[in-house]
């Protein structure tokens, strides 16, 4: 019978540990979530700085409501670009130091649509092992030949890069989503030049969080659009809203509008997004108190971990994976956790390698030092 393999395959993924399923939420976002019948102190959100509910982000969403009404009517190009939406265009580029920005619809098909905008059959794409899934799948997709470097590793990458054809497009995390840790953007941005490629930086993660203003790891690494050609971003992240831009040099920008498909054939944001964001990338600006108390919690969480001997990685972001292995007992770790009164998920294969799986801690401004103690005594009584 047609596709009678699916419920083999999902019995299979349940016996493994590696079977997925949603946990219904009934609050906010925020540091307490409300699940249905239960009270959890969240360590597993991406909403590093406490913007996804915040209130001035909040009324700027209504008021926007208000003026523009739901949703955004067409794709940008047919006529669903609104004021907003330019706006926020226009403050992007100013905050991260570029000539243009464009905002797509999610962080996904903006990494889909730049990747296969710029290059195809005939070029090559570079790509470090432990890349999100939506760059390696614009690499995939693209029709350019496909070459993984070893994690981090600017000198491998050098030798790939010797042996490349066509236009060369070098993509990597800026901090890597599973893992917490920084891409060694300043060897990575020299390397690429050396070999006349370009280079572009997901830092979905980094933007809000790192640098002076939250400008993000290339604000840290100053690394200007000479440097990085493509800078990708997300705004359900740090900024706390939904959706993502890439910001770069105008004729990068006006590439993408004519050709990233995933640009032209969707549905632009609503532009109440597009407001809330601009309130929240304010926040993001003249509240600096959020990336210091972040790092003072980040820094209390990995010298607690540390002394119960956790498996911590090299990380000096709000994520900090404690690595397990074996999927079934990150599971139950993440489930006694869950018991006791905290969110904290697993993340298993394929997400990650297979023998290591991993609890994802996040931090975020809105935690308080007792939670982070709580959570530290909540981990030690798990037995991890
Ligand atoms: C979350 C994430 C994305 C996808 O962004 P969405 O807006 O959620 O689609 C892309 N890249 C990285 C590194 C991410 O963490």
């Amino acid at each position: 019978m047609a596709f009678s393999h699916l419920q083999t395959q999902l019995q299979t993924q349940a016996q493994q540990g590696l079977y997925r399923s949603r946990r219904v939420i009934d609050s906010p976002q925020g540091i307490v979530l409300q699940l249905q019948n239960q009270t959890v102190i969240n360590f597993c959100s991406n909403d590093y700085l406490g913007l996804a509910n915040h209130p001035a982000v909040v009324k700027a969403f209504k008021n926007a409501a208000d003026t523009y009404g739901v949703g955004s009517g067409a794709a940008h190009l047919i006529c669903g670009h609104s004021h907003a939406h330019h706006a926020l265009e226009e403050e992007l580029a100013a905050f991260t130091g570029r000539d243009r920005a464009l905002l797509f619809s999610t962080g996904y098909m903006a990494n889909i649509g730049v990747i296969n905008a710029l290059v195809g059959r005939g070029d090559t794409v570079l790509e470090d092992r432990l890349n999100h899934a939506s760059l390696l799948d614009g690499g995939l997709s693209s029709g350019a030949k496909f070459k993984r470097y070893a994690h981090a590793d600017s000198a491998h990458l050098a030798e790939l890069l010797a042996e490349a054809s066509g236009n060369k497009l070098v993509v990597t995390d800026g901090i890597f989503s599973m893992d917490g840790d920084a891409a060694p953007l300043p060897e990575l941005a020299a390397v690429a030049k050396q070999h006349d490629a370009w280079l572009m930086v997901d830092d979905a993660h980094g933007l809000g969080v790192l640098g002076v203003n939250g400008g993000g790891l290339l604000a840290q690494t100053n690394l200007g659009q000479d440097d990085v050609q493509v800078l990708m971003g997300t705004l359900g992240k740090g900024f706390g809203t939904f959706g993502a831009f890439v910001a770069g040099s105008e004729v990068l920008i006006e590439t993408l509008i004519q050709s990233a498909r995933t640009y032209i054939y969707t549905t632009a944001l609503p532009p109440a997004v597009a407001e809330a964001t601009r309130a929240s990338l304010h926040i993001i600006q003249s509240e600096p108190w959020r990336r210091e108390k972040l790092l003072a919690l980040i820094q209390q969480f990995r010298t607690g971990a540390e002394q119960l001997g956790l498996s911590l990685m090299p990380s000096a972001s709000p994520i900090q994976p404690i690595l397990i292995g074996d999927s079934q007992r990150a599971v139950a770790i993440s489930q006694a956790l869950l018991a006791a009164g905290f969110l904290v998920s697993a993340i298993r294969p394929p997400t990650v390698a297979q023998g290591t799986a991993r609890l994802r801690v996040t931090l975020s401004a809105e935690h308080e030092p007792h939670h982070v103690n709580s959570l530290l005594n909540a981990l030690e009584k798990a037995n991890t």
